[in-house]
């Protein structure tokens, strides 16, 4: 079942059947039937097509907005700020993907070659609730330049997001065959991919989910993209302004209700600067972020996605305490019916520990001591997920230094997070494979053809 409930209240408001066996065979027959059609478009229309998505996009970004604030309880001002990447992304790609797609000639040792970039046929999405248009827009704006068609599967919880981006596509001019949304259960996906009709899959969402399409992809010899869970660590070697630099890595861990992949989890902090750190991080957590209704943009700290999603953190916490972990700020549910945790601040967090190695989605902080810098880089890399970093520090040789050597797909410096449309976006280890954003994404399920002349 597909199901709107308000997270700021607990209300349901809607719910969906899921697609039967049916349906689901036939949204593959469509993309598979639309493949042909929307390949042999000239790349220019496609790319033109995605670029009117990228003005609708824009034109209905408070529509979008709210519908995500009411499906999983994102702040209003963040969902038109999603919107904004959304716009960036689909432009992006419909203004550079004609040149990103162009022959690449190759000089060989007895003669002259060009590789060739085209598609590869009919993809599979299936996508999280943290960021409902981002994360489409991630997958979908390069493939359709490319020629490949598109059939996703969103999160059960926000099946209004994914009707309102299949209407903006068709609105665009994206036909039947190109794109096709599916409310598709979870339990589909298996032999969705399964299907020879299938020759991909891309998937957002927690190591659990990916490990099962993986699972799949691997059985089924299909491509596949997994951008999944991390804990970043956020090393802080020196500041010249403690203030600024606490204010900056709480709005980093606190955007979206602490559900970012590539948020801050980990905040590392050399040992001459934590005990300052910790207390003014404390505070700034404990004073500044408020429970609110996530509609009203004053509102700094809104519900989380879901009921479940609150109660699944507040154990966490729970259970790091217990383990033996200190409470700094925050740590409990908000009494009401709505989705709320209290801001949390944890330290002396330990390897015995579940909350040392484990991905906490939601508004909690873990701060650790580093005794110095080689201490804060092993501590960054004692993690199994391997997403984003960041290094803040005065000194821009050191923080490339110690950029270097952190394990991570990528890394900030002096800023945290965030994602830009031509910065490619992954991870590495148990956050995943593959790449998107920028020139490297629009290469995933690309047939990058040998042509010998
Ligand atoms: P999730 O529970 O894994 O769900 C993601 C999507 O996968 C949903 O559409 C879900 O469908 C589907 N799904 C779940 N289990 C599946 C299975 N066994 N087989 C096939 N599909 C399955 O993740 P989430 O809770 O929505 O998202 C939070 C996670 O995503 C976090 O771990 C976060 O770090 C990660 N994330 C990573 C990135 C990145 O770029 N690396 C970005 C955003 C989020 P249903 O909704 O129907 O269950």
């Amino acid at each position: 079942m597909y199901t709107v409930t308000d997270p700021a209240t607990g209300e349901l408001v809607e719910e969906i059947p899921n697609a039967t066996d049916d349906q689901v065979r036939a949204a593959i027959e469509r993309v598979h039937h639309g493949y042909l059609a929307w390949r042999s478009r000239p790349v220019a229309e496609r790319a033109e097509i995605v670029l009117r998505a990228a003005e609708l996009f824009a034109e209905r970004a408070g529509e979008l907005a709210e519908i995500m604030t009411l499906e999983m309880g994102k702040r209003i001002n963040e969902g038109r700020g999603e919107v904004g990447v959304v716009v960036d992304i689909f432009r992006y790609y419909g203004e550079n993907g004609p040149a990103l797609l162009a022959d690449e000639p190759l000089e060989l040792k007895g003669g002259n070659a060009v590789i060739a970039k085209e598609p590869i046929g009919a993809l599979l999405g299936v996508m999280p609730w943290n960021f409902p248009c981002y994360q489409v827009a991630r997958f979908v704006a390069p493939n359709l330049v490319l020629g490949n068609t598109i059939l996703l599967k969103h999160a059960s919880i926000c099946p209004r997001s994914a009707a309102a981006i299949e209407r903006i596509l068709r609105d665009a001019g994206v036909p039947e065959g190109a794109y096709v949304n599916v409310f598709a259960s979870s339990r589909q996906v298996p032999w969705m991919l399964a299907d020879p009709r299938i020759q991909g899959v891309s998937l957002t969402g927690s190591e659990q989910a990916g490990i099962s399409v993986a699972a799949e992809a691997g059985k089924n010899l299909k491509r596949c993209v997994l951008e999944l869970g991390g804990s970043d660590p956020l090393i802080v070697l020196d500041t010249a302004d403690l203030d600024e630099t606490v204010k900056v890595t709480a709005t980093a861990r606190m955007r979206n209700c602490g559900q970012s992949c590539n948020a801050p989890k980990r905040m590392i902090v050399l040992a001459g600067l934590y005990d300052e750190f910790v207390d003014r991080l404390s505070k700034r957590v404990a004073e500044y972020y408020v429970p609110g209704d996530p509609g009203d943009p004053a509102t700094t700290l809104p519900p989380l996605a879901s009921i479940a999603a609150a109660d699944e953190v507040a154990a966490q916490v729970t259970t790091a305490i217990r383990q033996g972990a200190t409470l700094r700020a925050g740590g409990h549910r908000v009494e009401g019916p709505g989705a709320y945790l209290e801001a949390t601040v944890l330290t002396d967090v330990t390897p015995e520990m579940d909350a040392y190695y484990e991905e906490i989605f939601g508004p909690v902080v873990l701060v650790f001591r580093a005794e110095n810098e080689e201490h804060a880089i092993a501590l960054a890399n004692d993690s199994p997920f391997g997403l984003g970093a960041s290094v803040f520090g005065t000194d821009p040789e050191r923080n490339r230094r110690v950029a270097k050597r952190i394990e991570a797909g990528m890394v900030y410096l002096n800023k945290s997070g965030g994602s830009e449309a031509d910065l490619p976006f992954g991870g590495i280890k148990r956050s995943g494979m593959g790449r998107e954003l920028g020139a490297a994404g629009i290469e995933e399920f690309m047939n990058k053809k040998s042509v010998r002349l």
